[in-house]
């Protein structure tokens, strides 16, 4: 049985878990809720893939000593430990059940992930199972793309999220921002695309955005059609690794660059969040970093990790 270690942030908001799973790996997960929405109208898994992550992406703190993939197990038992805690009997309720292949570890890198998402359907009744899975494309994962796209479209048709994180239209501060070699925008529209065909939900750009990043409007029109492609963008979250390279967001400069790609005619989202979800780290960061020794930043993990069984006093 996974063995919860510690917990940080609150139930009606988020959750975040550290654990260690029957194989002995160290995890962490979350779930979160959307407020105002119940939990039978939205709830959302977020899970790791990976035990740290070698992309190391200049504002994530999951960056760092890669200890490698996590098995299928590994990951199910996240998901299985969250959905059992709430519907012991696998039956979900919710309308908006997703699963985010996104905490720990960039999901591409790790096929296992493939076989997960062939497993999910058998294993749960949950009609409103939406994976969702965010990616930088890194250079060399073509096979693993392409089964993934055979997956969707066998198992899941339009209830997949697909989200292509790019951050910026300017090729030298992506280079900076996700220093490893990835796919050009070209192959990501190409792929995009196909995606899209068929079932018509479209592909996510996602755009964690710090001030001052540049997002040419005409750049992206110039790759990715507005029929196929819709745009999000989210804050840098207070990690220490933001810190450290300077990178920080405000409100303003992400409402006006999404005003900019609206008038280009691009579907928007911004998705500011709560600033409670900051506080309690759920939004991107790693506790497992704390749990091994690391500080607390001024403004983001500073719920501090309890030990299971003690309910933070703001719960
Ligand atoms: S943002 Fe994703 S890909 Fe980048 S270092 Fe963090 S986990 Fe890895």
């Amino acid at each position: 049985m996974m063995k919860t270690l510690a917990l940080a942030g609150r139930e009606d908001i988020a959750l975040v878990s550290v654990a260690e799973t029957r194989s002995g790996r160290l995890v962490e997960f979350v779930e979160s809720l959307q407020p105002p929405f119940s939990r039978e109208e939205k709830w959302i898994l977020t899970v790791s893939t990976l035990d740290g992550c070698p992309v190391r992406c200049r504002f994530c703190d999951a960056g760092g000593p890669a200890r490698g993939t996590l098995s299928r197990e590994d990951i199910l038992e996240q998901i299985d430990h969250l959905v059992r805690g709430r519907y012991p009997d696998g039956a979900v309720p919710t309308k908006k059940f997703k699963i985010q292949f996104a905490r720990m570890g960039e999901p591409s890198l790790n096929p296992q992930v493939l076989e997960v998402l062939e497993d999910l359907p058998g294993i749960y009744d949950a009609p409103g199972l939406i994976p969702s899975f965010s990616t930088v494309a890194p250079a060399g994962t073509e096979a693993f793309f392409e089964r993934l796209l055979d997956v969707k479209n066998r198992l899941y048709g339009p209830r997949f999220q697909m989200q292509f994180s790019i951050h910026t239209t300017d090729g030298e501060l992506r280079d900076r921002l996700i220093p490893v070699k990835k796919w050009p925008f070209e192959k990501i529209a190409a792929y995009g695309t196909r995606f899209v065909e068929g079932d018509g939900r479209k592909v996510t750009l996602n755009f964690a955005l710090g001030d001052g990043m540049p997002v040419d409007p005409r750049a992206l029109l110039s790759f990715f059609p507005r029929e196929a492609f819709l745009v999000k963008m989210t804050p840098v979250n207070p990690t220490h690794a933001a810190a450290r390279n300077g990178i920080a967001s405000t409100d303003r400069f992400l409402e006006e660059t999404a005003a900019r790609l609206r008038d280009a005619g691009y579907e928007v989202l911004v998705s500011i969040g709560e600033p409670e979800e900051n506080r309690i780290g759920s939004n991107c960061g790693m506790y497992i970093n704390l749990f091994r020794g690391q500080k607390a930043s001024e403004a983001g993990y500073t719920y501090e990790l309890r030990k299971p069984g003690t309910l933070h006093p703001a719960a």
